[in-house]
């Protein structure tokens, strides 16, 4: 679903991805951990074209992120055709960034009516659905400021499923949360895994990451050290950068 070959990305001088290589399968919950700083944002906004890779090749369902290849030659895709592709990704952020002026349920609804011209009443029906998936059909009503952190974060994540993506790209989702709300959006998102969904999470759960994850990457300053099952990773690290770090973490 989804394919990294020598991804390179700078900001100015600073070299921040050096040659990043892995493959997300379809279905897969993909885990990204690393320290700061070592660029698993970078990575994700790569992923949807937020940020424009400097070198290697990215494609997410076969096509090339951002570029349509014609023979030898790449060409840069128009924004409306990289808008167009972004919508089958969805992105959810460790700040939620609801819309405060808009009740949960028509947050959830706005993208499918503003974006793709869909009727009210079929956005509203997938809205509810949706809601209710992440155990919120009691707050439709309520505004952003009237829900706790996880609550908008479960709405956040409805949101980005009304889009119907084939794609789900966390960053570190639970990492603003007090700790007691972390767990209902685990549960959520442990139930899109079981749904099928092909999800990438940067996370530092790494309980999340062991029971739900089918592969789990370590990466630090830019490269990926370390790549395998969860379970052999997080219990039988191989490298020295992993082991400082997960003692740190774990
Ligand atoms: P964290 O765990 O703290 O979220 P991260 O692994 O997500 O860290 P990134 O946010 O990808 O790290 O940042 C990697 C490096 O790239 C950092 O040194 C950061 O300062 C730099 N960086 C990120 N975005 C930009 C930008 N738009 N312009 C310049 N430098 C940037
Ligand atoms: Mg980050």
């Amino acid at each position: 679903m989804v394919k990294a070959e020598g991804v390179h990305k700078s900001f100015g001088a600073a070299h921040i991805l050096k040659g990043i290589d892995l493959e997300v399968a379809p279905r897969e919950v993909f885990c990204l951990i690393g320290p700061s700083g070592s660029g698993k944002s970078t990575f994700l906004r790569c992923i949807n074209h937020l940020e424009k890779i400097n070198a290697g090749r990215l494609s997410v369902d076969g096509e090339l992120v951002g570029y349509r290849q014609r023979g030898d030659k790449l060409y840069e895709l128009k924004d409306a055709e990289v808008a167009r592709k972004r919508r089958d990704i969805g992105m959810v952020f460790q700040r939620f960034n609801l819309f405060p002026h808009m009740t949960a349920l028509e947050n959830v609804m706005e993208a499918p009516v503003q974006v793709r011209g869909e009727a009210k009443a079929v956005a509203r029906a997938r809205a509810e659905r949706l809601l209710d998936r992440v155990g919120l059909a009691d707050k439709a009503g309520n505004y952003p400021s009237q829900l706790s952190g996880g609550q908008q974060q479960r709405v956040a994540i409805a949101r980005a499923l009304a889009m119907e993506p084939k794609l789900m790209l966390f960053d570190e989702p639970t990492s603003a949360l007090d700790p007691e709300l972390v767990g209902d959006v685990l549960d959520v998102m442990r139930g899109l895994a079981e749904d099928g969904m092909t999800m990438i999470v940067v996370t530092h759960e790494m309980g999340f990451a062991r029971e739900v994850g089918d592969a789990l990457v370590f990466m630090d300053d830019g490269v990926v050290v370390e790549s395998g099952h969860p379970r052999d990773v997080l219990t039988d690290p191989q490298h020295e950068r992993t082991k400082s770090f997960l003692s740190k973490v774990l």
